[in-house]
């Protein structure tokens, strides 16, 4: 069961109930009712079966994306 980390959200979803992808920075899936991105751990089991554990918020929130989509055009003035 995952849990929305957008706290004004919240909901609930089982696995099945969203769609996990890759964006480069590991598996996430966004949350279908307010779209925000829910980072997850990607754990094989010895079957083969891929099992998907939410990580935490504070263990994501030091590399938001959307920080990272400000820093990959920094104004450069150096003169
Ligand atoms: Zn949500």
């Amino acid at each position: 069961m995952f849990v929305c980390h957008n706290q004004s959200c919240g909901a609930r979803w089982a696995p099945d109930e969203v769609d996990i992808h890759n964006e480069g920075q590991g598996p996430l899936f966004r949350c279908p009712l307010c779209g925000a991105r829910n980072h997850l751990k990607a754990n094989q089991g010895r079957d083969g079966a891929v099992t998907y554990k939410q990580i935490p918020r504070e263990h994501v929130a030091k590399t938001p994306p959307s920080a990272e989509a400000k820093r990959a055009t920094p104004p450069r003035r150096r003169s």
